[in-house]
This record gives C-alpha cells, sequence and structure tokens, in this order.
C-alpha cells in the first residue's frame, strides 16, 4: 500500500519532514503530574477519533511527504481497542520502515504479544521511579506492579532494546537516578532521561524543577563512566552516551537546556485529527475535516505541503533564550496544547 518519498518537503529552517507522532486517543490511565494531573478535563467525542483506516490513510500520505517513521502514541495508547490491527495496516505501507509505540506499560501483560504479531518494531516505555510511594505521587495510580510485570512481558515477548523513558523533577525523583539505571544495566534496558518541560499547561512546571542533563550525567559519572555522547541521527532528540563498561547505554532528552529545534523533523497528529508542526503549539490544522468532507489525496498533500513550508516553530530555543535573559520565561505566555492530546 502506498508509496515512498517523491517530494522532499523543508521548512522554513530547512528542515526536513520525517517523522510522525500520532496519537490514539488522548485517554490515559495515569494521571502523572507533570503531564495531565487533573481527573476531570475535555476529553476528545468518541465520533471524532480518527479511524484506523483514517490514520493508516493519513500515514501513507506522510509518507509520500517524505515521513520514514511513525509513533503512536497518546494519551495511553494501549487503550484504544485493538491497536495492534492499527499496526498491522501501518506495517503494509510501502516505505514505512518503522512503528514505534510510547506507553506507560499497563497494558503490556496482555498487549506485549500481539504488539510484536502485529509488527510493532520498537517500544518506549515510561517509569519515572521504582519505589511505590513515589510511583503513587507522580501518576495518582498504584500500578507500579503492572508497568514491571508489562515491562518484562515486553522483554519476553521478543523486544529489544526496550527504552525505558524517565521524566526526573527535582525533589521528587531525582534520588531515583541511580537505582534507574543500575535496574537498566542490570536487566539490558535502555535509560533515557527526559528534562521535565512545560508541556501544556496542567502541570505545575517552574525552571527549579528541572534537573538538566548536565547535573543527571555528573551524578551517574561518579559511579558508572561513560564515553561520549552523540547523537545517532542529527533530527533524534535524544543525546546517547555509551557505558566506559561497554555494559548498556543511557540517553537525555534535554529540550531545555540544549534544545534541539534545528533538526526537529517532526510533526504530530491528534487523536481528532488536528496536525500540529511543535509541541509547544496552541494550535493545529484539522486534516479530519478534509478527509471527512471527501477530498483526494492531491489536495490534502497540498495542504500538509504548504503548511509544513511555512514552519518556524523554535519554541524550545526561544524558550532557552528567554530563560538565559534578564526579562526571564513565563511559562504561561502561551496558552498550549495539553501533552495529553497532542501525543507526547
Ligand atoms: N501514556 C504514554 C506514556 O506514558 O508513555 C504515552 C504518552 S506520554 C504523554 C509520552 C511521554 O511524554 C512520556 O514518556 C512522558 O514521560 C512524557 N512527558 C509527559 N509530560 C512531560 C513533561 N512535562 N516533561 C517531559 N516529558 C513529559
Amino acid at each position: 500500500m502506498g508509496g515512498a518519498a517523491s517530494v522532499m518537503l523543508s521548512d522554513l529552517y530547512q528542515r526536513e519532514l520525517r517523522d510522525l507522532r500520532i496519537s490514539v486517543t488522548d485517554r490515559c490511565n495515569f494521571r502523572c503530574t507533570y503531564c495531565m494531573p487533573f481527573d476531570e478535563y475535555v476529553w476528545i467525542d468518541r465520533d471524532e477519533l480518527l479511524s484506523f483506516e483514517e490514520i493508516t490513510r493519513l500515514t501513507s500520505i506522510f509518507v509520500q511527504l517524505g515521513v520514514s517513521k511513525v509513533r503512536l502514541t497518546g494519551g495511553e495508547p494501549l487503550l484504544r481497542a485493538e491497536l495492534e490491527s492499527l499496526i498491522k495496516q501501518l506495517r503494509e505501507i510501502n516505505g514505512l520502515s518503522d512503528v514505534c509505540l510510547t506507553t506507560n506499560a499497563s497494558r503490556l501483560v496482555e498487549k506485549a504479544v500481539p504488539l510484536r504479531s502485529a509488527g510493532l518494531t520498537r517500544l518506549n516505555i515510561s517509569l519515572d521511579t521504582l519505589d511505590h510511594v513515589k510511583f503513587k505521587q507522580m501518576t495518582k495510580r498504584e500500578d507500579l506492579g503492572r508497568v514491571l510485570d508489562g515491562i518484562f512481558a515486553a522483554k519476553d515477548a521478543g523486544f529489544n532494546p526496550i527504552k525505558i523513558n524517565m521524566v526526573v523533577e527535582r525533589d521528587v525523583n531525582d534520588d531515583e537516578i541511580i537505582p534507574m539505571v543500575d535496574f537498566c544495566r542490570k536487566h539490558h534496558f535502555s535509560l533515557r532521561f527526559i528534562e521535565y518541560m512545560d508541556v501544556g499547561n496542567a502541570n505545575a512546571w517552574t525552571s527549579t524543577k528541572i534537573v538538566s542533563k548536565k547535573e543527571i550525567l555528573e551524578k551517574i559519572h561518579g559511579v558508572y563512566p561513560t564515553q561520549d555522547g552523540d547523537r545517532e541521527k542529527a533530527s533524534d532528540p535524544a543525546i546517547r552516551y555509551v557505558f566506559s563498561d561497554r555494559r548498556g547505554d543511557i540517553g537525555f532528552i534535554p529540550s531545555v537546556t540544549e534544545p534541539f529545534c534545528t533538526n526537529c523533523t517532526r510533526v504530530r497528529l491528534t487523536a481528532d485529527g488536528k496536525l500540529v508542526t511543535c509541541l509547544f503549539s496552541n494550535d493545529g490544522l484539522d486534516l479530519k475535516v478534509l478527509l471527512r468532507s471527501g477530498e483526494n489525496d492531491k489536495s490534502i498533500i497540498s495542504v500538509i505541503t504548504s503548511l509544513w513550508r511555512k514552519r518556524a516553530d523554535r519554541y524550545s530555543d526561544e524558550r532557552l533564550r528567554a530563560l538565559n535573559s534578564n526579562e526571564g520565561y513565563d511559562p504561561k505566555r502561551q496558552k498550549k496544547i495539553e501533552m495529553i492530546t497532542l501525543g507526547g
């Protein structure tokens, strides 16, 4: 199905369109304090969700525009029924080499094998602590046992590598850095530290809560020295460091202290079909309306093309400049789409 890229699209800063993140639902069974702590929220109506056929059609359009990698996310993507059947459909698109998933792992005990059989290529799992009390404090849920079982179910199902995403928040889980490194080294998982970002409007982000890449790396170096870090591809968010003893690696996604807007090739599709060109956007372009009004692929391609050619987002670069300026940075200076809606 579909075809490999026929167009090479560049934005105003010569950034190509390469990666598509698809939120398959805005629902989540956790209430992470740094993401969506509120129980009540304006959820997307079921009728407004893109169907798997609509997602597959849009994905094949994006592949024609240069996308070769898709990440399914949310909300919690495994809350969307039969996600594996979407993965199967996506795997049939010519030119799409990677279909990845970011999940909180709470449903992986049941889903790991079906996901692998459906052709999921890679798995990123969010886990911020190994401590039950802290887990409850951070997610407002008591599911650490299920999450750990889910992680090992994924390993047993043959996923390799498994990346573990840890958001580090000062005075909340920064004392878990070394225990998490120990855990990941022992079980051969790749740990990725994510700097706490001011995504959305619902968290209580302040710059004092960030634990920077530099600080985390110094802490780890005291116990486990690493070699120099690098990105595998310039557009990768993560900078990867291999341990000097060669027993695994760690990575950093330092969006706040070392932003990587210059090489950002990502676009996001919300569960109701809005196309968003930056994680910190306050709006998106409604592709569902085009799909449901019967527009053909050619006209959808032309709409996406003209949006990308005008793209000038550099939010994290601007935030760093503001943080370093005399005026400082106000995270509420613009309303942003919540990460739970946008897809992390
Ligand atoms: N529910 C899935 C999960 O937990 O992995 C996917 C969605 S979640 C929004 C995607 C990723 O965004 C997770 O790894 C999460 O830790 C990260 N995230 C959410 N809020 C964040 C924040 N304020 N700063 C940094 N990362 C954040």
